[in-house]
Order: C-alpha cells, then structure tokens, then sequence
C-alpha cells in the first residue's frame, strides 16, 4: 500500500520529537529538524515529490543514528518505524545509517566505499544529506573546527556524492553549487 500524505505528516512528527533538543554543529544552535526538512524538500524538489518511501525515509533519516542509547532502544524504534511506515522505509533509513560501532575514520571510509552499491533512494538521500551539511558549514564553520579539517569535510562529502552520481541533474546540481562554494571557503582559500 502506498504511503499516504498522513503518514508522510506522522513521520514529519516523529522525526521532530525525536531530535528534540538536538541542534546543528554549524550554524551553532539551529534546530536539527531545520537539516532533516531542508534535506527533504531537497528530494521532493528533485524528484517532484511522487516518491513517498524516499520522502518519509528522508524525514527519518538520522533518527536511528541520533535517538536510540541502546541496542534495545533501536530494536524499539526500528519497529516502530516498519510498522508505521512500512518495511522499505525502514531499510532506507538503516541503508544511510553509519553504524555506531565502527570508529568516526571507518564510517567515514565505509560511506564513500558503499555509495556506489546503494540503492537508488539511498543514493540521492545522501546526495541531498551531503548538500545540507555543506550548506550549513557555509554559513559559519562549526566552532572549533580547523583548517585542514574543514578542507577534509569538503574533500570527503564530494567524494561520498561522486559515487551517488547518474541519477538526478538537479540534486547533483545542488550539490555541486554548495560544494563551488566551501571550496571558495574553506578547499582554496
Ligand atoms: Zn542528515
């Protein structure tokens, strides 16, 4: 069965009770619900919003990296999230997420060595993920961030997009003018 508009709107809830309290590095402060919508707007923009699954897994696409302290609490939530949104949003969600036990270095690898081999709603959420996270050091880098690791971010996000390529002009577009710019900012200075 398809997902519903209301779904769609339920999803929009849970994700803003799940990250409540939660803020963004970079602008310091801001609401992190501000990057999950901004990320699905993005999608629906690029796609012209006729893919619910994508949307609603767009909506909760850092919950189950961000809410759960335990196993047993994201057992819990990834319930949860296939019995109200179904099974395949479930598995997108946990295709973008980085898994806890690997240290920041491994994730960091693993995302740009399984871009290439995800699935297509996987690719173009972390498309539009990447293009937020670099709107947003554009705005004021996150406090205490140096130089070089401002240069690596950059360097990095490009090369997780570059194997999410061939799917959508417009999302990759996006990207590639958030990316022109923390290069300006922070890459060549
Ligand atoms: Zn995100």
């Amino acid at each position: 069965m398809p997902l519903t508009n209301v779904q769609l709107i339920e999803a929009a809830e849970m994700a803003a009770r799940l990250h409540a309290g939660q803020t963004r590095k970079a602008p310091a402060g801001e609401p992190y619900i501000n990057h999950v919508l901004e990320v699905t707007h993005l999608l629906a923009q690029a796609t012209g919003g006729d893919d619910p699954v994508l949307l609603a897994g767009a909506l909760l696409h850092d919950v189950l990296e961000d809410a759960p302290e335990t196993e047993a609490e994201y057992l819990v939530l990834a319930r949860l999230i296939e019995t109200r949104f179904g099974a395949p949003v479930l598995e997108l969600v946990e295709e973008v997420s980085d898994d806890k036990g690997r240290t920041q270095g491994e994730r960091k690898r693993h995302q740009i060595e399984a871009a290439p081999h995800m699935s297509t709603r996987a690719r173009l959420l972390k498309i539009a993920d990447k293009t937020s996270n670099l709107r947003d050091i554009n705005d004021g880098a996150p406090p205490g961030w140096d130089a070089d690791r401002l240069a690596d971010y950059v360097d990095w996000a490009k090369q997780v997009v570059d194997g999410c390529r061939g799917l959508n002009a417009a999302l990759e577009a996006a990207f590639d003018e958030a990316h022109a710019v923390s290069v300006r900012l922070y890459r060549d200075p």
